[in-house]
């Protein structure tokens, strides 16, 4: 006989590890006992040796599906003799260091029985179980138990304690569980807030029928739905929510509604019916019939299937429906109901809302297939706060992140905590829940940290919070956080060619970085190359209006005299433009940029692509979607021979010029636009394989979200015999920058 002490850290809380850990004690016959603590999950067993054993290793190898179990502790203790193995009640004890999972989608099990109408739980929208339902957005507090959950409001029924009691049962210890009789409900209310007494979802099927607009509380917060087919609702929705252009995601009832309307590829499908159940962006394809102001201007459309069992009330058969994030313009997403009718009661028309407090938003997350790898745009519900694994341990880091599309993440040991996406923190709500969020998880995941990690652009919210703290502190360089993001996530401890395409980030000479070719490793940095730089004429206010660049480009390369040019461009300036030219020439008011990104706005200004930017990215989607109907040839650029290398695509945006003057379509010039800069950087890599030997290429920043860009310059890469890395795990854009700062901090201490 023995008896181990059996300690296992990883997720382990809440995604049915006690049952689990019960059922298997009682198929063994051992005795002991279970129970969640805030470190993971403690066993004790005792019974034969062998036994014993064999049951350790099954712990290991067969624990329940969203269970992740990371370390396996175990000492041998006296023998106890008990009678019988149980499950003991939580207790405080410790340093808290407990994972947390993710909301998972609603499983198979459950769904079956919401759709069998001799079922007590027939058409119950909070019906969940131990594989399925909400996590991170109801738990309040760790170990994670009922009382510590936003459930905690709603005490079980006799059957619903039944299930909870017994081992046996799927929802045994499944902290959510709930059913009609005990548990939260939704209600239908007018935009005023009066309840209307009714069938709630059919009466939000027909009003959504009737053109209506119905915000609808779900997991992380409210969305916005209306009908995906009829115009007129979609329309009313953008102009309600001050929301021009950006894309707006919708939520299909299956996947053969999906291939009705999108290219779904085996991978694709895969990630749409994941647990996580993210907005997949797909190809739209012919027969696509939706509202044209869903996706304007892009290819693309952003999908999801329901994945809660409300979503499942909601919509059938060839349902689609818009399901924006519940905001208004760029705030965060609305959560908390008071708020919900004051701030959505000017767009939605009706509410279905439910009693459960939703304890922390949670964005719907976005992905999608390129060049057969995932790519994450917006990593939140579902994947956050999942920890990723780095290959080295560093101190108790916190990384604040940048400032448009922020998270920020938390480290202990090698396990880095992301948290779901926060948004611009310009926004001062914005950067309330950022620090709310901050503090939560500190709590969440008991890290005090000992270092911070932050951006060096001196006017980032982020940055300046990062200095007011008092805790040594570590600045990275924006692009070099990029290129450390990758090197994170495919764990490569050694220098690679970094590629850092983005928008704009500040550089290490005070300039605006954006189009760098670095030589990097967690270590440091090397700027061996970039793009040429430009004037942003007017300051930021050239990166909502791509005219200014475009029209700087031209007047350097043709003087005035290109206003008279029959291009759209020319048509289209405004009076005042030579003024702010001449300034922009003697660097009044025109910071210079190597940006990449701004690359993009320039080609859509020149091309007539693009006026006016409502949303980050605008002109280099619209400009995709015009140069992905051809096939494009490389236009002439050029590369300054010597460190570091110069990249110059004035020849190319030449080159552009005369085209469209001779009457070549703006769609066949926006391909080869396209070409050229993916050609071009492949030149500047081989430059620099030449110069150093290094075989290894990682891309991150904005840019690389451009498909066409990443699979030409992905695949030329690979045909030259490099390894090209990219951001799997976390997104390209500002969105996974925290990750690189906190391993930069983390290699940089280490060095010390
Ligand atoms: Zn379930
Ligand atoms: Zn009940
Ligand atoms: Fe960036």
């Amino acid at each position: 006989m023995q008896r181990l002490a059996i300690h296992i850290k990883g997720i382990v809380q809440g995604v049915g590890f006690r049952p689990f850990v019960y059922n298997l004690a009682q198929r063994y016959q051992l005795t002991g006992w279970v129970l969640n603590n805030s470190q993971g999950v403690q066993i004790e067993a005792e019974g034969p040796f062998q036994v014993v054993s064999c049951f350790v290793e099954q712990l290991r190898i067969s624990a329940p599906p969203l269970a992740v179990v990371d370390e396996v502790l175990v000492t041998p203790c006296s023998l106890l003799g008990d009678k019988e193995f149980i499950i003991r009640y939580s207790c405080e004890q410790g340093q808290k260091s407990a994972w947390v999972s993710p909301d998972v989608a609603t499983c198979p099990a459950c769904l079956k029985e919401m759709n069998d109408p001799r079922d007590r739980r027939y058409r119950y929208a909070f019906t969940n179980c131990t594989n399925c339902g909400p996590r991170y957005s109801i738990i309040k507090d760790v170990p994670y138990d009922r009382a510590a959950t936003t459930m905690s409001a709603f005490p079980m029924c006799v059957s619903c304690q039944a299930e909870y009691n017994d081992p046996t049962n799927r929802r045994f210890h499944a902290q959510p569980n709930a059913c009609s009789a005990c548990g939260p409900a939704y209600s239908f209310l007018t935009k005023a807030g009066e309840q209307i007494p009714c069938d709630v979802f059919n009466e939000t099927r027909r009003m959504i029928a009737a053109g209506q607009i119905v915000a609808i509380k779900g997991i992380g917060g409210y969305h916005l739905a209306c009908d995906a087919r009829q115009e007129q609702a979609v329309s009313a929705l953008r102009n309600r929510k001050i929301r021009e252009d950006k894309p707006f995601a919708v939520m299909c009832s299956s996947v053969k509604v999906i291939r009705q309307l999108c290219e779904v590829s085996e991978e694709e499908e895969l990630l749409l019916t994941s647990s996580a159940r993210p907005i997949v962006l797909l190809a739209k394809k012919a027969g696509y019939d939706l509202a044209e102001s869903i996706a304007p201007g892009t290819s693309f459309l952003g999908v999801m299937l329901p994945y809660s069992p409300a979503h499942w009330l909601l919509l059938a058969d060839d349902d689609v429906w818009v399901m924006t994030s519940g905001n208004v313009s760029d705030e965060p997403i609305v959560y908390q109901d008071e708020e919900a009718l004051d701030s959505l009661g000017n767009i939605a028309d009706y509410f279905l809302m439910h009693n459960r407090e939703i304890f922390q938003q949670c964005d719907d997350s976005v992905v999608r297939m390129v060049s057969n790898q995932r790519q994450i745009l917006r990593r939140s519900r579902g994947f956050s706060p999942k920890p990723l694994t780095i290959s080295q341990e560093i101190p108790p880091i916190l990384a604040v992140g940048g400032e448009a599309k922020n998270t920020f993440c938390l480290t202990r040991g090698s396990f880095v905590f992301m948290s779901s996406h926060m948004g611009d923190l310009e926004n001062l709500t914005t950067y309330q829940a950022y620090l709310a969020a901050i503090s939560h998880y500190k709590r969440l995941f008991a890290i005090e940290p000992t270092l911070i990690a932050y951006d060096l652009h001196p006017e980032y919210l982020a940055t300046k919070y990062a200095l007011d703290l008092a805790v040594p502190q570590v600045g990275v360089q924006h692009h070099h956080a990029h290129i450390a993001s990758v090197l994170a996530e495919h764990r490569i401890d050694e220098q690679v060619i970094g590629v850092a395409f983005d928008g704009t980030g500040y550089g290490a000479d005070g300039t605006l970085w954006g189009g760098e070719f670095l030589v990097a490793d967690y270590k440091g940095f090397t700027r061996l190359g970039h793009c040429k730089y430009l004037p942003l004429p007017g300051g930021a206010k050239a990166i909502k209006e791509p005219w200014r660049m475009a029209a700087w480009v031209l007047y350097n390369l043709y003087g005035k005299e290109f206003a008279a040019f029959d291009i759209e461009l020319s048509r289209n300036l405004p009076s005042g433009w030579q003024l702010m030219m001449e300034a922009a020439c003697k660097g009044i008011n025109a910071p210079i940029t190597s940006s990449a990104g701004r690359l993009f706005d320039i080609a859509a200004g020149i091309l007539g692509v693009c006026h006016a930017i409502h949303y980050e990215g605008q002109g280099a989607i619209e400009l995709e979607w015009a140069g992905q109907k051809q096939c494009g040839q490389v236009l002439p650029y050029t590369i300054s021979q010597g460190h570091p290398y110069i990249l110059d695509f004035m020849p190319t945006f030449a080159a552009m010029t005369e085209a469209l003057r001779r009457g070549i379509g703006s769609d066949f010039l926006a391909a080869c636009f396209h070409v050229t800069i993916a050609d071009a950087t492949v030149a500047m890599i081989r430059n620099i394989r030449r110069d150093t030997g290094i075989r290894k290429v990682a891309l991150s920043g904005g840019v690389w979200q451009n498909k066409i860009v990443l699979e030409k310059v992905f695949g030329m890469l690979q045909q030259d015999g490099f390894l090209v890395y990219t951001n799997q795990l976390v997104p390209p854009n500002d969105g996974g920058l925290a990750l690189g700062q906190a391993v930069v901090a983390g290699a940089c201490i280490r060095e010390r």
